[in-house]
């Protein structure tokens, strides 16, 4: 436990630092005893008597254990020197009147983070990491002090609470916040204006959403976990084997896959007639008839959804953004600043796929092409590759495609194997214009002009897949300026 050898330092702050660090791997640590313009007495942190200031007793007062004070007499000086400006570090007394700690997590001054790590501590919590997470990280950086305990970071982010919210309400510290960052935002409030409502964004997912703006898909269900157990377990008991379940599973994918109205009404028909034994199972489909525009694909696929017809996509985002808020103990602000990081991670994730598909392309990809390559996305382009291999071997063989149904056209706006044989036959390739502007590799949230929406035929809520909803595609190809292409908008 030795003192340190005198030193002279430009600062205070490193005369402390110093001292401080010299007393950690010898089982002590230092506090400022007192100190007046120009000098510094530092003690030993067990040194000094207890001072039972508020007259408490042992058992009325909060802090038992952490009163170390046994009048050790280590003392230490620092002066700030008049001719060199320096601060002189000296040893008063080199004595200690006990054993060294065996850990120095024992002491509270060599638990304390770092200024940096501080920092750490705020940036990842704002990104929605644990204490445990933020805790590994912080020990991994070879700078800073590992010999915090995960008090310490919890600690470090009460103190950051208090310092964000500034003597403001959490609800105030919010709106401010949202106001300052930019964060586009709409709020509610009743007639003693208290926030009824509030709703959120991101700029970057408002620029996305103009972009990708042909198909919008809403994750409309509320605590499906709990309300719909009790169906599914009613549905479950109608079965007594798995094999009855999967059955009727397949059966019903069967119905949702009926490509034409009457091949639905086939089906339909089929499946009451098999499960006329099993009451729950047919008043169950009967529930979902009223809607079957939304889910079958004879309706479903008049419509372009671009292979968003479920909604499954969205709601795999959504537990996704839940499992990164966290448990629900936060305040709204904390939704905030997760929900922000966690826009932002999956904006860079999207800019990333998209760079990555300009660059990379199936090397199988010929001639025809080579005017849409980096241009398009990977999926469009598998799609179109398949319908390519179908019309290749039709125009070689005697293979004969099926009647065109102007699927693939009408629901992803991309050419089918019919119009890709009409191509090859009039030794035209593919160019962007055949390409629904959805999957051009464009991030311009302009990229797509403002659809005008007949609103005199549409009455405003017609159900997906309705007739009076159906989409014709525009005229071909016009000046580029405000092309639409030949399947939008
Ligand atoms: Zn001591
Ligand atoms: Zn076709």
């Amino acid at each position: 436990m030795d003192p340190p050898p005198d030193a002279s330092f430009p600062t205070l702050e490193e005369l402390k630092n110093y001292a401080q660090a010299w007393a950690k791997p010898r089982g002590y640590a230092i506090s400022t005893e007192r100190s007046k313009p120009g000098k510094v007495w530092l003690k030993c942190t067990r040194g000094g008597e207890y001072r039972n200031r508020h007259n408490l007793d042992r058992t009325s007062r909060q802090r038992k254990s952490n009163h170390k004070a046994q009048g050790c007499p280590f003392k230490l000086v620092g002066k700030l020197s008049g001719i060199t400006g320096d601060w002189e570090l000296s040893t008063k007394n080199g004595e200690h009147n006990h054993e060294p700690v065996i850990d120095p997590t024992a002491l509270p001054q060599h638990r304390k983070l770092t200024a940096t790590q501080i920092k750490d501590v705020e940036r990842m919590t704002k990104a929605g990491a644990l204490p445990r997470t933020i805790a590994v990280a912080l020990r991994e950086d070879p700078e800073g002090n590992p010999d915090f305990l995960r008090r310490n970071i919890y600690n470090a982010k009460r103190d950051l609470r208090v310092k964000n919210l500034a003597g403001r309400t959490p609800i105030v510290a919010l709106l401010d916040k949202l106001e300052e960052e930019g964060l586009p935002f709409r709020k509610r409030v009743d007639n003693e204006n208290r926030i009824t409502s509030l709703i959120f964004t991101h700029p970057q997912s408002v620029s996305f959403t103009k972009r990708f703006r042909n198909v919008f898909v809403m994750d409309c269900t509320y605590k499906t976990n709990k309300f719909e157990m009790p169906l599914c377990m009613q549905m479950l008991s109608a079965f007594r084997t798995k094999e009855e379940w999967d059955g009727f599973f397949n059966t019903m994918q069967e119905l949702m896959k009926s490509l034409t109205e009457e091949k639905f009404e086939e089906n339909l028909a089929d499946l009451m007639r098999d499960y006329e034994r099993y009451e729950t199972v047919t008043s169950y489909v009967e529930t979902l008839l009223p809607y079957k525009t939304y889910f079958v694909s004879a309706w479903v696929d008049r419509v372009t959804h671009l292979g968003s017809s479920v909604s499954s996509r969205a709601e795999g985002a959504h537990k996704c953004l839940k499992g990164h808020i966290g448990v629900s103990t936060g305040n709204l602000l904390t939704v905030v600043d997760h929900s922000r990081a966690f826009m932002e991670e999956q904006h860079k994730e999207i800019i990333g796929k998209i760079a990555n598909e300009k660059v990379n392309v199936p090397p199988t990809l010929g001639a025809f092409f080579a005017d849409i390559k980096y241009k398009v996305s990977g999926f469009a382009l598998g799609l179109i590759e398949e319908q390519y291999i179908l019309a290749r071997r039709s125009l070689a063989t005697n293979f004969t495609l099926s009647t065109c149904r102007d699927y693939l056209k009408r629901v992803f706006g991309l050419p089918c194997a019919h119009a890709i044989t009409e191509a090859l036959a009039d030794d035209r390739v593919l160019t962007m214009h055949d390409i629904h502007k959805h999957w051009h590799l464009v991030l311009d949230e302009n990229y797509i002009e403002a659809p005008t929406l007949d609103t005199t035929q549409a009455g405003g809520n017609l159900p997906m897949g309705a007739p009076g909803h159906q989409r014709f595609y525009g005229p071909p190809p016009g000046p580029p300026s405000n092309y639409f292409g030949p399947y939008g908008p």
